[in-house]
């Protein structure tokens, strides 16, 4: 008997004599019933084990020719970063953001923000309006902007940094063959800012020398890197 119901027997430890007046009345049947939803689960694993591969490959919104999801930051959490006050980051963006131009300052090199945070409806204007101006494909234009919602710069954490002494390179490849470039590449993550599009990145975007971005704390780290399932040696 014990043997025949070997798992009613393991729910029921407690007091033997219950159990043993119990054997002859519902332990069969709750035998039977645990049985039942053993076998219910297991036809549900196999079939989560067989959809799964299937809905990894048509997750729609992982990745829009090369670029990533963003959600817009909240605006009472921007702060002004330039003299204006038209440049706006994320609040501890901004913090880390000016210390760093305060130190190029003392080494001589103008660190100057060119873009900060963007909202969905500003970048429907940077890919679809100037798309259509400059006659490009939708794949063309997103080797160099990212369609609406796939922006970095949504974030409040990314920023488009220029070379105040030398504007004729602001936004261009040639950025990189400036002081403020080369100030960047030594110092900047010692105040968490990283290149986004470093040449050949993984994501397959057009080389960007100016577009910068924060990860020094917890939600920004979160932002760029959770979702992406990279190692450390996926990131350049
Ligand atoms: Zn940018």
């Amino acid at each position: 008997m014990d043997q025949d119901i070997p798992v009613a027997e393991r729910l029921q430890p407690i007091t033997k004599g219950k159990a043993e007046s119990q054997r002859g009345g519902w332990a069969i049947p709750s035998a039977m019933i645990l049985v039942g939803l053993v076998g219910v689960g297991a036809v549900w694993f196999l079939n989560r084990a067989t959809e799964a591969p299937t809905a990894t490959e048509t997750e729609p919104t992982e990745n829009l020719l090369g670029h990533l999801p963003y959600d817009e930051a909240p605006l009472s959490e921007l702060e002004p970063v330039s003299a204006d006050g038209q440049i706006k980051l994320r609040r501890a963006a901004a913090e880390r953001f000016r210390a760093m131009v305060a130190a190029a300052q003392q080494e001589g090199v103008v660190l100057m923000p060119l873009s900060g945070f963007r909202s969905k409806q500003d970048q429907d204007y940077l890919f679809f309006e100037v798309k259509e101006q400059r006659a490009q494909r939708a794949s063309e234009r997103a080797l160099v902007s990212a369609p609406p919602g796939y922006s970095e710069h949504h974030t409040g954490y990314a920023v488009d940094i220029g070379d105040g002494a030398r504007p004729d390179s602001h936004l261009k490849e040639t950025f990189e063959d400036t002081p403020a470039f080369r100030w960047l590449e030594k110092n900047a993550a010692r105040f968490s800012f990283e290149l986004s599009f470093p040449r050949n990145n993984p994501q397959g975007v057009s080389y960007e020398p100016w577009h910068w971005r924060f990860v020094g704390d917890r939600h920004s780290l979160q932002t760029f890197y959770k979702a992406r399932q990279l190692t450390p040696r996926d990131q350049p």
